[in-house]
C-alpha cells in the first residue's frame, strides 16, 4: 500500500491488551488508566483475521505490542496463528520483559522473530521507582531467555528523562560494547504522563555527543528494517546503539507503519487523533474485501507528520494506542 505522500505501508503494530503489569511514571498514573471491558477487546481469532486481511493489502511485518501483550492469554497461540500467515514474513514484540523469561522459548517456538525489551535503567531501586513495581531481575532472566532462544536481535528500548536516568547513558553504551544487545536511546515525548509533567525531555544530539566523547561510534545500516533508529556500532563491540528521534527530528518521511489499538481502531499515526474502527465491521459481518478497504482508507489518512510541535496533545496515554 502507498499513502498520500508516496510512502510504503508494509508494518502493522498491533496492541492485543491495554492493560500493563507496570505503572511507569512517564506513562500512566499510579492508578493506571481506564480500562476497556473484555468485550471491546479484540478477540485472538479477530486479530488473525485482521492480521490475514492485512497480508492481504501488502502488510508483511507484524508487531505484537500494549499495553503489556505477555500478560494477554494464550500469546503463544497467536504468535503461531500469525507466524502461519503465507503474507507475514516477520512477527516481533515489544514487551516489558517481565514474563519473558519463561514465554520465550515457547514463543520462538511459535515463530516469533525477534524482541524489543523496555528498560529504562540499570538500577534496581530505580527500575522499582520507575515502575513502581517492576522488579530488574525478572527484566534480565528475559534479556537472557531471549539471548538463548535466539530472538535476535535483542534491542533495549530506553527512554532518556534528564535528570532521572542521563546519568546512565554511559553505562548503558558500555553495555552495547559488552553484550550483544542493540540499545536504542528514545526521546521522551509528550504523551501519557509526560504530557503533563513539564521538563525532562533531553535530546538525541545531546546523547550522542556524550557517548561520543567516549566510545567512537561507527555509522551502521538498520539492523533489520527501515526502522526509525539511526544505528552505530560502537568500536570493538558486540552490540550496537540506535538513537530515535521522534522529537528532534522526526523520521515522518519514512513511516511505514499503522496501528491496531486493542479495542479494534486502526490508527494511521502515534500522535495525531484519526483513527478508523474495524471491530465493528468485521463483528458486522463484514467481507475481507470490505475489511481491506478499511485498512486501504487508514493509510489514505496518514498525515505528512505527527502532530507534536502543535501543541495538540494526544488524549491516549501508549499503551492504549499500542506502543
Ligand atoms: N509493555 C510494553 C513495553 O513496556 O515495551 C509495550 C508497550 S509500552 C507503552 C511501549 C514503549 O512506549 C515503552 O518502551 C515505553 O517506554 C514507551 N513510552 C511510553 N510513554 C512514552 C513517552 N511519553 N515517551 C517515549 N516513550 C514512551
Amino acid at each position: 500500500m502507498e499513502d498520500t505522500f508516496r510512502r510504503q505501508i508494509n508494518y502493522l503494530r498491533i496492541a492485543i491488551t491495554d492493560r500493563c503489569n507496570l505503572r511507569c511514571r512517564y506513562c500512566m498514573p499510579a492508578t493506571g488508566v481506564p480500562l476497556k471491558s473484555h468485550q471491546d477487546i479484540l478477540r485472538l481469532e479477530e486479530i488473525v483475521t485482521l492480521a490475514r486481511v492485512a497480508g492481504s493489502t501488502g502488510i508483511n511485518r507484524i508487531r505484537l505490542t500494549g499495553g503489556e501483550p505477555l500478560v494477554r492469554k494464550n500469546v503463544v497461540t497467536l504468535v503461531r496463528e500469525l507466524a502461519k500467515l503465507p503474507a507475514i514474513k516477520e512477527v516481533s514484540l515489544t514487551t516489558n520483559g517481565i514474563f519473558l523469561s519463561g514465554l520465550a522459548r515457547p514463543l520462538k517456538e511459535a515463530g516469533l522473530s525477534r524482541v524489543n525489551i523496555s528498560l529504562d535503567t540499570l538500577k534496581k531501586e530505580r527500575y522499582r521507582y520507575i515502575t513502581r513495581r517492576g522488579n530488574i531481575s525478572s527484566v534480565w532472566q528475559g534479556i537472557r531467555a531471549a539471548l538463548a532462544v535466539g530472538l535476535t536481535p535483542v534491542k533495549l528500548n530506553v527512554v532518556v528523562t534528564r535528570g532521572f536516568n542521563d546519568d546512565e547513558i554511559l553505562d548503558f553504551a558500555r553495555l552495547a560494547r559488552e553484550e550483544p544487545l542493540h540499545i536504542r536511546f528514545i526521546e521522551l515525548m509528550p504523551i501519557g504522563a509526560a504530557a503533563a509533567s513539564a521538563g525532562g525531555y533531553m535530546s538525541m544530539d545531546e546523547i550522542k555527543s556524550q557517548i561520543s566523547r567516549v566510545y567512537h561510534l561507527e555509522p551502521l545500516a538498520d539492523l533489520v528494517t527501515n526502522g526509525p533508529a539511526v544505528n552505530f556500532k560502537v568500536a570493538g563491540g558486540k552490540g550496537s546503539i540506535g538513537f530515535i528521534s521522534a522529537m528532534s527530528s522526526h523520521f515522518c518521511h519514512r513511516c511505514n507503519r499503522l496501528r491496531l489499538t486493542a479495542d479494534g481502531k486502526l490508527r494511521p499515526c502515534l500522535y495525531w487523533d484519526g483513527e478508523i474502527d474495524i471491530k465493528g465491521p468485521l463483528r458486522a459481518g463484514a467481507t475481507e474485501a470490505e475489511l481491506a478497504a478499511i485498512f486501504a482508507r487508514a493509510v489514505t489518512l496518514k498525515p505528512a507528520a505527527h502532530h507534536m510541535e502543535t501543541g495538540w496533545r494526544q488524549p491516549r496515554v501508549m499503551s492504549q494506542i499500542g506502543g
